[in-house]
């Protein structure tokens, strides 16, 4: 359905509070598969309110208002929706007794201006009211909705089901929702949006939308969402669509839903019947935390050595290098703690977690080695950030170089 958001209240306008509401609704309608094109925020205003609703029920199928559901006389989302609707406000005497338990139950007396909200527009239903005191309304207009939420979040955020129930009930054609998120490491979220461009066109006016959620150092996923008459028929295109989305992005594509890459490393390493030892520097046991982070790592993961001192490279790790940042060191070290811990692969990270430059190379300056067998190679990926970001982005850089590598993938490594 197409469904228009209305956001009432001054406060909003006058950047006084941020509409965190059209956020939650927005979301929740958009992964419930309704579409959302236009949006309106107006002030406590009849006019303003009257002249959204008309605009919004013109051009959608239903329209949510959230807020000036109170009880004071800038509180007026009532008296507008009952003038577009054209039905008088009448008062409804359960959500009244309602109000009235709740000021009984913690000892108050009512406020007469408190009975307002028991006015509900003649033909619209109630959403009962739990978190505080004014309900929600569903009103019918013509074949189409004005739904009313109060502003409070929690008490807006309490009444959303039932909403999305009501749109549910409203559509022609009963169907089933799911959604699916591909997961990438690796790409920009601008050139990763370039990549799809075209799909996301051409799935515009189709039950299946997708979505970019750029998640730091979750990397960027691409959520698919779609609705089809049953189980089987969604899982079908979700299944095309993830498919069409791995041809777009290759294997940028780590996983799906749940994977992370250290459980996709972990199948990989399971697959090939291959045991793992880290060696860290400048993410000092964050690889390994990681890695033991995966439920059954004691099948492939034997264990690491935080080899943050030169000095322990050297002697525990046999790095002959002198320069401790460099690929022949991240090798070295890949190869040495393979060797010490008689794992069949080893992986490495040496770089500048800054603040501080060292060895004349700046902050975010990493190499990451791999060994299997007596072979190895190292690449170096220059990170921007703070020393913090730089480390936990050197870890899942590690992964992934790794994941890559595993997979035989023409962008991981080819030792030698
Ligand atoms: P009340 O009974 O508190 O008057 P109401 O339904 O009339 O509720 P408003 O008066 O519009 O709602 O807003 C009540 C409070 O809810 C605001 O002061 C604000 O803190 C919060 N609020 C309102 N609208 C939003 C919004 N769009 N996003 C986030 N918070 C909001
Ligand atoms: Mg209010």
């Amino acid at each position: 359905m197409e469904v228009c958001i209305v956001a009432v209240g001054t406060e909003l306008l006058l950047g006084q509070i941020t509409d965190t509401n059209a956020r939650v609704v927005a979301e929740a309608l958009a992964a419930h598969g309704h579409s959302s094109r236009l949006r309106f925020t107006v002030g406590d205003n009849h006019q303003q309110i009257v002249w959204a609703l008309s605009e919004g029920l013109a051009r959608a199928d239903a329209v949510i208002t959230m807020g000036g559901l109170g009880p004071t006389q800038d509180d007026i989302t009532r008296e507008a929706v009952a003038a577009v609707a054209g039905v008088p406000l009448e008062r409804d005497e359960e959500v009244a007794q309602r109000i009235r338990a709740i000021f009984a139950d913690r000892g108050r007396s009512m406020p007469s201006n408190n009975l307002r909200q028991a006015l509900v527009p003649r033909g619209a239903r109630v959403i009962e009211q739990r978190k505080g005191t004014a309900p929600g309304l569903l009103v019918p207009v013509g074949r189409k909705l004005i739904a009313c939420l109060p502003g409070v979040p929690f008490e807006l955020e309490d009444m959303l089901d039932e909403v999305l129930a009501e749109l549910r009930a409203r559509d022609d054609r009963p169907y089933v929702l799911g959604s699916r998120v591909v997961r990438t490491w690796g790409l920009g979220e601008s050139r990763l949006a370039e990549l799809v461009a075209e799909r996301f066109d051409a799935l515009e006016g189709t039950e299946t939308t997708l979505a970019f959620l750029a998640s730091g150092i979750e990397g960027i996923k691409v959520r698919v969402t779609t609705r089809a008459a049953s189980d089987d028929a969604v899982r079908a295109r979700l299944d095309a669509e993830e498919a069409v989305l791995r041809e777009l992005l290759g294997d940028y594509v780590f996983g799906v839903d749940e994977d992370t890459l250290e459980t996709v490393v972990a199948r990989a390493l399971g697959t090939h019947g291959l045991d793992l030892a880290v060696a860290e520097s400048l993410t000092g046991g964050m690889l390994a935390s990681r890695l033991v982070a995966v439920p059954g790592a004691s099948a492939w993961f034997r264990g690491g050595v935080v080899a943050y001192d030169p000095a322990v490279k050297h002697e525990v790790l046999g790095v002959a290098a002198p320069r401790v940042v460099s690929e022949e060191a991240a090798r070295e070290m890949a190869l040495g703690v393979r060797e010490l811990l008689h794992a069949s692969v080893g992986v490495a990270t040496t770089g500048v977690a800054g603040p501080e430059s060292l060895e004349g190379q700046p902050p975010g300056t990493v190499w990451i080695g791999v060994a299997i067998g007596q072979r190895s190679a190292a690449r170096m990926v220059q990170l921007l950030g703070d020393r913090e970001r730089v480390r936990t982005y050197a870890t899942a850089s590690a992964l992934d170089l790794l994941r890559l590598t595993l997979a035989g993938s023409s962008r991981g490594l080819d030792p030698r």
